[in-house]
């Protein structure tokens, strides 16, 4: 079983699906194509579903006759974000194996995934297995940009065929030490996207006559530097304080930590630059202006920058509470900035109390004794948000094994030297398998 996922991973990381958000990009045909030769001869049958030119995805399903039992549809995806192989050890699209890791770009978002689903999938069909519900299985393209030639192109196309009562997809489950036991981080929640473009005006005028001028890009420099500055109020979620609770940290840096007046002082305790962001991203909307766009020659002055922002909210933030963010943070400069909505997409979140969350404590803890899961919210965005708007509960989970720390995991996914190892593949590979034996039986 080890030895199937790896190569399938490999195969999947060579495809280089590189999805870089343009239509012609992605090229996911290709890893649609090697999960249909991996899965042939299995008895299942192979659905293709393709959105545009090349951005193909693939469903495969074992039916049930219950149609009281529940659907569980076990979401991959295809595509990757790009590599600059420069700053890698491995050359990322080589899928060297060394040491018992297999590097490359998707190793961890999510090819590993998508690659222990299908195995486990071939697995289950080549046993014969006879759910009373029914599994899903899908490997989509065009998770790194919105979906659209993915997941929502299929829900708004072929919604019968996805339909599901619940989804596991990426990403969770790598262990955090406790004093009790390793933890399993099950993401429940994702933040919304919201990005914002800010239109700074200014007067043209000639570059060697700058005394007083009103120049666009001297004033979205103060606009910058107003949005980097700005700290929207602390909101403690209850995923969060059952995530901090969890922890089982000093009682002093818990209470701290689920404090909305006193919790970035406490991200600071914790002596980790990437926690202290993550700690920052679970209890904030976030501002990041990420690019600036304006002028036109060194000898003109500018009369029009564009300023796009990175907008990342709290579940139950709205477009309208955006706007007033930045209307705030832009204090006396308001009224010379124009702020265009090109996207938002709130946050959202699954309940917990749910079967399918029963079964996978009772599949974790048999895998991996004395672990607890513990929920998250999780500040980046998947292709889970599409189905919580839609009410159906979405959980992004994986088991991995402790080799890849979890003070490292967050950082590799889009970052360099993304890796995974053999072991998580095996683990993952299992818990698919158990889980549908458990919950669809
Ligand atoms: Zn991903």
């Amino acid at each position: 079983m080890t030895a199937e996922v790896v190569e399938l991973l490999r195969t999947l990381i060579r495809n280089a699906c590189v999805n870089d958000g343009s239509i012609g990009s992605g090229h996911e045909v290709r890893s649609a194509d090697a999960l249909e030769a991996y899965l042939a001869g299995s008895g299942l049958a192979i659905e293709r579903y393709s959105a545009a030119p090349g951005r193909v995805s693939l469903l495969t399903r074992i039916e049930g006759p219950d149609r009281r039992a529940p659907t569980l549809l076990l979401l991959g995806h295809t595509d990757v974000v790009p590599a600059e192989s420069g700053r890698w050890r491995h050359d990322p699209f080589a899928a060297d194996v060394e040491d018992g890791l297999v590097w490359g770009r998707g190793a961890i978002d999510m090819l590993n995934l998508t690659a222990t689903m299908a195995v486990a999938c071939r697995r289950l069909a080549a046993d014969g297995f006879r759910p009373a519900g029914t599994l899903i299985f899908a490997a989509v393209a065009d998770e790194e940009a919105a979906g659209t030639h993915g997941v929502a192109h299929l829900l708004d196309h072929h919604a019968d065929a996805i339909r599901a009562d619940y989804v596991i997809t990426e990403a969770g489950g790598v262990p955090v030490p406790s004093r009790e036991g390793p933890l399993l981080p099950l993401t429940v929640g994702e933040k919304g996207v919201s990005w914002r473009r800010l239109t700074v005006r200014g007067t043209a005028g000639h570059g060697a006559l700058p005394f007083g001028a009103d120049n666009a890009l001297v004033t979205a420099a103060v606009v910058v530097q107003r949005l980097a500055a700005y700290r929207s109020p602390a909101r403690i979620l209850d995923v969060w304080r059952r995530t901090v609770e969890a922890l089982d940290l000093h009682p002093l840096i818990t209470a701290a930590l689920t404090d909305p007046d006193r919790v970035l002082d406490a991200a600071t305790w914790l002596h980790s630059p990437g926690l202290a962001r993550v700690v920052h991203a679970c209890t904030h909307t976030t501002l990041s202006p990420n690019v600036v766009r304006g002028g036109t020659n060194v000898n003109v002055i500018p009369d029009r920058v564009v300023i796009e922002v990175d907008v990342r909210t709290l579940p139950g933030v709205t477009a309208a509470d955006v706007d007033a963010m930045l209307t705030d943070a832009l204090g006396d400069l308001a009224d010379r900035v124009e702020i265009s909505a090109p996207d938002f997409g709130e946050g959202s979140m699954s309940p917990t109390e749910t079967p399918l969350h029963d079964a996978l404590t009772r599949t974790v803890t048999a895998l991996v004794p004395g672990s607890r899961l513990v929920p998250q919210l999780a500040p980046g965005a998947t292709d889970a948000r599409h189905f919580r708007w839609r009410g159906i509960p979405a959980y992004g989970f994986g088991l991995h094994s402790a080799r890849i720390p979890y003070t490292e995991y967050p950082l590799m996914f889009h970052g360099d030297n993304e890796r995974i190892d053999v072991e998580s593949l095996r683990l993952s590979c299992l818990l698919w398998e158990r889980l549908a034996r458990d919950f669809l039986a």
